[in-house]
């Protein structure tokens, strides 16, 4: 195991296929606070969880007003990739970039200007909103405009039913088909690249011993250590937007 970035560098020089997991790490220089961490919002007000817990949600409409009410004011709506983001725009311009996972729900990979086909949303998007009775997709930022305009729990216009974002909410279950292609392109890779994950939730975590298992280099970027350092033949701690830049050819 090293520490070494350079030598992880030249892994990913000499790979085809690299895999990129990120989670909220990769996200937090742009100004999106990680929820689960320990200066996270969830840690801080355990309040703020419920109204992404499915059971309240679909129970209470008190819940969902209030959960409107702060998705108006998701940071997301503001937030602009940053370094991070782009060095994994130049890992496909390169042609190395074979899938890229993420556990974040902010779109920056793609506005940062990764290809849409490429990236693999675990736990979907909140800039779409879903009715949980007909499966209708919409834009978020219509739907906001609604809340905007007085519907403080905005129904289905095709069926009356509940809408919310489009993301798993705790007590929902991951889609099988994207945890399916997610596990499928880890052990695909020659180079899995882990960023500002901590690496503790499952099925995504098991990316890591699946692409193990398959030959792949682990390479770990992450702030702090992660359930699955053991794993890693690189272990690189500290400012992503610093790091990723570098393995990734992109200074
Ligand atoms: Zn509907």
């Amino acid at each position: 195991m090293t520490a070494d970035p350079e030598r992880a560098r030249r892994w990913i020089d000499d790979a085809r296929r690299v895999v990129v997991l990120t989670g909220a790490g990769i996200s937090t220089d742009s100004g999106i606070p990680d929820f689960r961490g320990p200066q996270g919002v969830w840690t801080k007000n355990p309040k703020a969880e419920k109204l992404s817990d499915i059971r309240y949600y679909m129970a209470d409409p008190e819940v969902r007003r209030l959960a409107w009410q702060s998705r108006l004011e998701h940071p997301a709506w503001t937030a602009r990739p940053n370094r991070g983001h782009a060095a994994i725009v130049e890992l496909e311009r390169r042609g190395k970039l074979h899938a890229l996972v993420t556990q974040n729900i902010d779109e920056l990979h793609q506005i940062a200007g990764n290809s849409r086909d490429r990236v693999i949303e675990v736990h979907g998007t909140v800039r779409q909103v879903q009715c949980m009775h007909c499966g209708w997709r919409g834009s978020m930022p219509e739907t906001l405009d609604r809340v905007r305009a007085g519907e403080a729990d905005p129904a289905c216009r095709s069926c009356g039913g509940i809408l919310k974002s489009a993301t798993i909410s705790f007590g929902q279950a991951l889609v099988p088909e994207v945890i399916e292609r997610a596990l499928r392109a880890a052990a695909e890779a020659e180079v899995l690249l882990a960023v500002g994950s901590t690496l503790q939730v499952y099925p995504v975590a098991g990316m890591v011993p699946e692409a193990k298992a398959a030959g792949a280099r682990v390479v770990i970027v992450n702030a702090e250590p992660t359930a699955l350092d053991a794993l890693a033949d690189a272990l690189l701690p500290g400012s992503i937007s610093d790091i990723l830049p570098r393995l990734c050819g992109a200074v």
